[in-house]
């Protein structure tokens, strides 16, 4: 198993972490309905993916209907 030869100083780990950074979330626009949506990730307004298939989840919309539903 390779091994560090000597330890590093203290300088040289915490300059190596001064590049490591939050991304803030990478956002666009649905080509379904036009709302922001995180890249690579269904969209939560209209439940559409890749602006085609139909992805099984309830969006907002049915979510709604569904607890009228319950209520009547
Ligand atoms: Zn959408």
């Amino acid at each position: 198993m390779p091994n560090p030869k000597r330890r590093h100083s203290k300088k040289r780990g915490r300059l190596r972490r001064t590049f490591y950074k939050v991304h803030p979330v990478n956002l666009s626009k649905c080509p379904q309905c036009g709302k922001p949506r995180r890249s690579h990730r269904i969209c939560i307004v209209c439940g559409y993916y890749k602006g085609k298939s139909r992805v099984v989840i309830a969006t907002k919309e049915e979510k709604r209907k569904e607890r009228e539903r319950k209520n009547k």
